[in-house]
């Protein structure tokens, strides 16, 4: 499909708001990239649903949350975006559960946790990211992971079936998650499990964690959290710092000086800057360790011509 190409499908009925040549720039932490074709903001689960139903099979689909672990190339994407941040945002107590839709970020979901006398959801306050994107990636830290906490999740197939399924029926690791039996889902929503528990030392633990943070992360800058997974046994920030490159530059991309698996958009980066330091580190890790690094940040769309 061409980037000028127009697709045809009706947006009849339907009570989201459509957005064409969307810069993505805007959506993702780096604030760098292209522009989507195409972006839609669902007015809420029903009308998502209503979305896929009447969109057709070959449209390409990109559910996006925060964009916190999210480089979209500068030719940008064709397709159609949709923007679950401020979309999908109901969060209740479902009898013993916690339920939660997919565009609530993580901040929000510790804290209402933390209200309702439960432990072990404050390492969600730590990642700058929706369930759904927590969901996809197993988004985790300070040994808590997201997986961790699920008892069943809420997903809409591609042609707007709505399922629950359970852990089970995924492969689920380290930053890692895969269908055992793959069709194209998007996560909606979950139920999460959590203990009970002092809900006043909940609370300090998120305020401690949130101060760590920002004396070890360099989040004055745009950036997308790790950009590399640890390797087995290893630190990526370790090897990277150990080959010299902290501070290496390529236009407006830098490997942050605070910390160094780190890339952050110091003025005017283009996603090219930042795929191109990406894996000029890789190539020279690789080179000097011999350990071959695996990026966590997801890099879609065009190159530009
Ligand atoms: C300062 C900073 C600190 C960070 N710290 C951590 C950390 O400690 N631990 C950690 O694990 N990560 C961390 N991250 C990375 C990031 O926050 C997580 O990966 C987070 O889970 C991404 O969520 P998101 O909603 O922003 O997803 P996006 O970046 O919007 O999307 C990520 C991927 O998930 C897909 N996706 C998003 N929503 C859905 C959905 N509903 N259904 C299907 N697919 C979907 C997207 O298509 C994309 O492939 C950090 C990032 C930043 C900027």
């Amino acid at each position: 499909m061409n980037m000028s190409e127009p697709t045809q499908f009706s947006t009849e009925g339907l009570r989201g708001e459509m957005l064409h040549d969307e810069p993505m720039s805007r959506h993702v932490s780096w604030r760098a990239g292209g522009v989507a074709r195409r972006m839609y903001r669902p007015a809420d689960l029903a009308d998502l649903q209503q979305f896929l139903r009447q969109t057709p099979v070959d449209e390409p689909l990109l559910f996006v949350g925060l964009g916190s672990n999210l480089l979209v190339r500068d030719g940008g994407l064709r397709g159609t975006v949709i923007q679950m941040v401020g979309a999908l945002t109901e969060l209740r107590m479902d009898g013993e559960f916690i339920y939660a839709q997919a565009g609530v970020p993580g901040a929000k979901l510790a804290r209402f946790a933390a209200s309702n006398n439960f432990c072990g959801a404050e390492f969600f306050a730590g990642i700058p990211g929706t369930l759904g994107g927590m969901l996809t990636m197993n988004a985790g830290c300070y040994g808590g992971e997201t997986w961790q906490k699920v008892v069943r999740v809420q997903v809409l197939t591609r042609s707007g079936e709505l399922l629950e399924r359970t852990p089970q029926e995924y492969e689920i690791g380290y930053r890692h998650v895969v269908q055992r039996t793959p069709g194209e889902e998007f996560f909606v929503g979950a139920w999460l499990k959590l203990e009970t528990g002092d809900v006043e030392a909940a609370r300090q633990e998120i305020k401690a964690l949130m101060e760590k943070r920002s004396a070890s992360q360099p989040l004055n800058l745009p950036n997308a959290g790790s950009v590399f997974r640890n390797p087995p046994g290893n630190h990526a920030a370790k090897l990277i710092e150990g080959c010299g490159l902290k501070g290496k530059r390529i236009g407006g991309a830098q490997v942050s000086e605070k910390h160094a698996n780190f890339i952050v958009n110091a003025g005017n980066a283009t996603a090219q800057d930042i795929e191109d330091l990406i894996n000029e580190v890789r190539a020279t890790v690789l080179q000097q360790t011999g350990i071959e690094l695996h990026p966590e940040v997801r890099i879609v769309g065009e190159k530009s011509k």
